[in-house]
């Protein structure tokens, strides 16, 4: 079984309940059979993109919490978000990593939150611009995979996606051959640690942008994209998931 693809779209803190209407026309003008498509709006819309799209698409959280409930102001519940309809959560982006001091460790217990809630966990990885300079990518990465993915990782509850952090929302991507590396990397430390590690859909991220979407889609090892800025409008985030189809 080979990793289905995805296209996911990650809005991080953008949308009000008139950005729905981008999801109207993604779901009459641009679904494709043979590529699953995630939406991942802020927390406050997840109720309402759930209930608009019946399934079509899936809807995400951004964030969960490792604990199930409790006194944490402002946290949601993995469960709360499958509650709300989702059925995945974006977990470790790099903005949570930076903004809000996210460990790996951290990262690894929101997984098990996230998969104990029935949730898809797409587990974020990527390095810096100083660590990439330093010839440290792979180490990070592979440093990263070991902290972040919990062991109860499947290829059903489990989608790891590649986000060099220079590359998020600066219009630079790494090259070809950067991206075939890390991906290759990636498919063999999941393969070495899961037994079915080499259907984990892997994800590349950072400034995916329909002019270059089919590129990284040839590129081994690359079953979709966790996409943020080109998700936000239909004319964008329809030409990639055709590039993905
Ligand atoms: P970008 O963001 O597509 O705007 O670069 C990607 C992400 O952070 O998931």
């Amino acid at each position: 079984m080979a990793p289905r693809k995805l296209a996911a779209g990650n809005w991080k803190m953008n949308g009000t309940l008139a950005s729905l209407a981008e999801i109207d026309q993604l779901l009459s003008d641009h679904l494709a059979p043979g590529c699953d498509v995630l939406i991942c709006p802020p927390a406050t819309l997840v109720h309402a993109l759930a209930a608009r799209t019946q399934g079509k698409i899936a809807v995400g959280g951004q964030d969960c919490h490792a604990k199930t409930s409790g006194a944490h102001t402002g946290d949601i519940a993995a469960a709360q978000l499958q509650d709300a309809g989702a059925s995945h959560a974006i977990l470790g982006h790099s903005e949570r990593r930076t903004d809000h001091a996210e460990t790996d460790e951290q990262v690894r217990g929101k997984a098990v939150a996230a998969h104990e809630a029935g949730l898809v966990a797409v587990i974020c990885v990527g390095e810096t611009e100083a660590q990439r300079d330093a010839g440290q990518t792979l180490d990070v990465i592979s440093a990263q995979l070991a902290g972040s993915v919990p062991d109860c990782a499947t290829a059903a509850n489990t989608v790891i996606a590649y986000e060099p952090v220079w590359a998020i929302g600066t219009g630079r991507t790494p090259t070809n051959d950067q991206i075939a590396e890390v991906h290759a990397l990636m498919r063999d430390r999941l393969s070495a640690r899961f037994d079915d590690g080499a259907d984990i859909a892997l994800l590349y991220g950072g400034s995916v942008k329909p002019g270059n979407a089919a590129e990284i889609f040839a590129i081994p090892h690359v079953n979709g994209a966790l996409v943020g800025g080109a998700s936000l409008k239909a004319q964008d985030f329809g030409p990639i998931i055709a590039a993905l189809a």
